[in-house]
């Protein structure tokens, strides 16, 4: 006995992520977030500094501790994302019909000639082009280009400060991904013991291996959440979801990116997509944006985080609500609020072909798996006997992954003896790991124990176990038992 740890269950299964930023980085707030039901922590790298970031991964992990259950740290790195550099008197103001010069010279900016931290700008636009600032609320067309400048009439003016991102719509950016910077960032996030990274603007499957070869360079292995914010990301979703680890619908980029109506049937379609592979996938970014000022969401937005879980997600995220917000804590709780009322209806609310019944009928039509088999199979004998858990051991973690895909609606306790991937799995729905050290000793007997003495379960209960020959191989799952107590 006592070899498991303990089970610390939330009331809602859909994970969240919440960005630590200033706003949340105090050890107090980060328990209270770890006690309402966050599950991971996104350090945002495109801010603060490695002094910071590195006390915040020790408060976030001793804070996991007090609270009796994991947090996995990912670090999100800003990848080639092009900025406006220095403005001299900021804000700056450009009107509508004015005609200003983005230039790649690292000058101070006015409101004529805007410093732009890209060298071949010039090479990415052609006349006539749309070129956004400020996440989209400025949009200017390119008039004219020459080598280090390029002459933009404003077709939607606003205002401007420094550091603000700048997007080309639809065109090629030279810039290599991983960055520089993003490495030095992975140098940092490795040493400090962190092994799950976002990797921004991917374009193709290559930007993934290239940061997971980074990491091997360093004798690391990584799991790469690929951020989906261009629109050829979308076009090569296939082989970026079989190169990354987890993938996150980054809505705030790809709403500048692609046309902004184009945005919900692409997450809906690219969900999918994810579910299929039983890859994990994130939906992020303004869910719940309001809540940054005031103590209550707007009912579109309840209604954007419950329509990301029904559309499949494993997780969701927040942002600026939690990282430099006036309410983070409150966004935590409306969000797991939301998720708990939500998936508790699931099932018995959607007028449509249910996710499972979905993705069933399409691993029916393709080439199915015995391991697509049992987790279809699994799925199905927890919702007829309602059993509320689900016992797999795991080597990678696949197992429990394809079964979380189809939403049962019962607790997946994977269980595994490799560290990083019982962190990994904290990501995906419904899914709750635990680290045992060995399958030697009656391990099934163990779980029920604990499952007992915790009152998670009770006599006449049904308890799913999947199987292997070769239990703790990867590959091994190919029987399923089912166990009354
Ligand atoms: P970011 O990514 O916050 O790093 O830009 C998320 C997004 O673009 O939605
Ligand atoms: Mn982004």
């Amino acid at each position: 006995m006592g070899h498991l740890p303990d089970i610390c269950l939330t009331p809602h299964r859909t994970k969240i992520i919440c960005t630590v930023g200033p706003a949340s980085q105090s050890p107090d707030v980060l328990f209270s977030l770890i006690k309402g039901g966050m599950a991971a922590a996104r350090l945002n790298f495109a801010h603060g500094t490695f002094q910071q970031h590195k006390k915040t991964i020790s408060a976030i992990r001793a804070a996991a501790k007090k609270a009796g259950r994991p947090a996995i740290i990912f670090a999100d790195l800003p990848g080639p994302k092009i900025r406006v550099g220095h403005l001299k008197d900021e804000p700056i103001v450009l009107e509508k019909g004015g005609t200003l010069f983005l230039t790649t010279e690292n000058v101070p900016g006015t409101r004529f000639k805007i410093p732009v931290s890209y060298d071949r700008l010039s090479d990415s636009v052609e006349k006539g082009n749309s070129i956004f600032l400020n996440d989209g609320f400025i949009e200017l067309k390119v008039a004219k280009i020459e080598r280090n400048e390029i002459e933009c009439i404003v077709i939607t003016g606003g205002t401007l400060l420094s550091g603000k991102g700048l997007n080309i719509p639809g065109r090629t950016v030279y810039l290599e991904n991983p960055t520089k910077r993003d490495r030095q960032i992975m140098d940092f996030a490795l040493e400090a013991g962190i092994d799950t990274f976002g990797i921004s603007f991917v374009e193709n499957a290559k930007n993934i291996e290239h940061a997971k070869d980074f990491a091997k360079s360093r004798g690391k292995s990584i799991y790469a959440i690929a951020k989906i914010e261009r629109s050829v990301a979308v076009s090569n979703i296939e082989n970026i979801l079989d190169s990354s680890d987890a993938i996150m619908i980054a809505r705030g980029d790809l709403g500048v990116e692609v046309p902004i109506e184009d945005v919900p049937s692409i997450q809906k379609e690219i969900i999918h997509k994810a579910v299929r592979k039983s890859c994990p996938v994130i939906t992020a970014t303004q869910m719940l944006l309001s809540m940054t000022e005031n103590h209550r969401p707007t009912r579109a937005e309840a209604n954007d985080v419950a329509n990301a879980i029904q559309d499949g997600s494993d997780a969701v995220m927040l942002s600026e609500e939690t990282a430099i917000g006036k309410y983070p804590l409150e966004s935590l709780e409306v969000m797991a609020r939301i998720a708990t009322s939500f998936e508790m209806k699931r099932e018995t609310i959607s007028w449509a072909k249910t996710l499972k019944e979905r993705i069933n009928s399409e691993l029916i039509k393709g080439h199915v798996t015995i391991a697509d088999m049992i987790s279809m199979n699994v799925a199905e004998a927890v919702q007829t006997l309602s059993a509320p858990f689900i016992l797999t051991p795991t080597k990678t973690g696949m197992t429990p992954r394809r079964i979380s895909r189809l939403k049962p609606e019962g607790w997946i306790l994977a269980l595994t003896k490799e560290k990083r991937v019982r962190n990994f799995l904290f990501l995906s729905y419904g899914v709750y790991p635990l680290l045992i050290k060995t399958f030697h000793t009656d391990w099934r007997e163990e779980v029920l124990e604990l499952l007992k003495r915790r009152n998670l379960a009770a006599k006449g209960d049904s308890i799913i176990i999947t199987e292997g020959k070769f239990t703790g191989d990867s590959g091994g799952t190919d029987s399923m038992a089912i166990l009354k107590l």
